[in-house]
């Protein structure tokens, strides 16, 4: 790994070697989320928008997110895991911007990644350094996404997954976990508490801690998605889009559904890259969506607070893949927002309930409700006279919708029951035109 200079605090700034810690920085204890520093120079002599233009942007080992290997921190012999994570399609959406006024709103759908949500990019790479570090066993607490994202990516490579959740946790990502053959335990507490307990165990078993910003190598997985976003925005706009000196084409702003942060901080830091890469030369401006009962980021972007000045909160949420009390990334994920010119945004659940049949029937992709609230968002920012109508705007779609039925079937009616007759059906057809 020589491409990685080091691992720098987000609290303090010092800076330590790769090999000399192995998670948090050691004088601010678990709250010492560090992040991965690189030699671009070096990268650059590795990777370029000309080689890119050579590998397919789905699929296999040198596709999806490993397209971007020499800006990942692995080493670049490693074995990548043979699931087809990230590559995910980006969807122009004019009639969902149409809605709103607006003139160019696309929809990136992660839902279609093989365990049906954006935390593969993450568990992917968990489970590169987790066997670069000889690990027996590699361990998370979730929220429901990141260990089924683990469990099924652990499968793929027969490593033994512990996985800890909420015992409130939805059925359908229980039931991923289980069938993926994790040994899950359901907490008796909440996500918070959930991840407080995996820290001690990781600890005490020497187990591979794949913790959401704990572990600085997650929000480097979800970083490939920044670099799609504008790869795929610039092959969808220009004609020639590797050759020459004209730069990848940048959205003018992304909205991304936020719980702890790890997503939002990962899509910054990966725009940083491609700022200093040379490949674009415009930073988006990163626009935060959290749900009300579970908003501290909200609150700390409008007081102006620091991230480890803020205290934790009892969250709640229908969209139960952004509740966090405590935003466990909250240093990058209000960096996200502050430097970019971006904001954070709160929608209520029922915001968020009526955004999943909109986004459905306007662009055909079926989402959470954590991931429908990137558009809810969207909408909130429209009221408040944020967005402009011909800016490019880009809505992070998270998570499949099959992840949470109960919740989507609250958006829709009852269908009616018919008799297998012309006449039923034309009884149906009178009442609802
Ligand atoms: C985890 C998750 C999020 C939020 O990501 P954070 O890194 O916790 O902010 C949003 N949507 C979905 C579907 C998720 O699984
Ligand atoms: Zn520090």
């Amino acid at each position: 790994m020589d491409h990685v200079t080091g691992l720098k605090c987000t609290i303090c700034g010092k800076t330590y070697g790769v090999d000399e810690i192995a998670y948090v920085c050691p004088e601010h204890g678990d709250d010492g989320i560090v992040d991965v520093q690189y030699d671009y120079d070096l990268i650059k002599s590795r990777i370029s928008r000309e080689s890119l233009a050579q590998i397919p942007l789905a699929g296999g080992a040198r596709g999806g997110i490993w397209r971007y290997k020499p800006l990942l921190p692995v080493e670049p012999d490693s074995v990548t895991p043979p699931l087809h994570v990230g590559g995910t399609p980006l969807y122009a959406a004019p009639r969902l911007a149409g809605r709103l006024g607006l003139k160019h709103v696309w929809v990136k759908d992660d839902g279609v990644n093989p365990t049906a949500s954006f935390k593969d990019r993450a568990s992917a790479v968990a489970v590169v350094k987790a066997r670069e570090a000889g690990a027996e066993i590699i361990t998370t607490a979730s929220t429901g996404n990141a260990a089924a994202a683990l469990a099924g990516l652990a499968a793929s490579v027969g490593l033994p997954a512990v996985i800890f959740v909420p015992k409130s946790a939805p059925p359908a990502k229980i039931a991923q976990h289980l069938i993926y053959g994790a040994r899950v335990m359901l907490v008796d507490g909440s996500y918070d508490d959930a991840f407080e307990l995996t820290l001690k165990v990781a600890k005490e078993f020497g187990w591979y801690n794949r913790n959401t910003a704990y572990n600085p190598y997650m929000s480097e997985g979800k970083k490939t998605a920044a670099f799609e976003i504008c790869e795929q925005l610039t092959l969808s706009l220009s004609p020639s889009p590797y050759k020459g000196e004209g730069r990848w084409i940048a959205p003018e702003r992304i909205f991304v559904p936020v719980g702890d942060g790890c997503i939002i901080g990962g899509i910054h830091k990966g725009l940083k890259d491609l700022l200093a890469l040379g490949w674009i030369d415009t930073m988006p401006k990163i626009m935060g969506v959290q749900a009300e009962g579970s908003s501290p980021l909200v609150d700390a972007f409008e007081r102006g607070l620091q991230g480890w000045e803020m205290q934790p909160i009892a969250a709640h949420s229908i969209a139960d893949s952004i509740v966090a009390g405590l935003p466990r990334d909250r240093n990058k994920a209000l960096a996200a927002a502050r430097e970019t010119g971006g904001a954070y945004l709160a929608v209520s659940d029922q915001e968020i309930l009526d955004a999943i049949p909109v986004i459905a029937r306007n662009t055909g992709v079926f989402s959470e409700p954590a991931a429908a609230a990137a558009y809810a968002g969207l909408v909130k920012a429209v009221e408040k006279g944020l967005v402009a109508p011909d800016e490019r705007v880009v809505l992070l779609l998270t998570g499949s919708g099959l992840k949470d039925i109960a919740n989507a079937m609250k958006t829709v009616p009852e269908p009616p029951v018919v008799a297998p007759t012309l006449e039923a059906v034309r009884a149906v057809m009178r009442q609802t035109s």
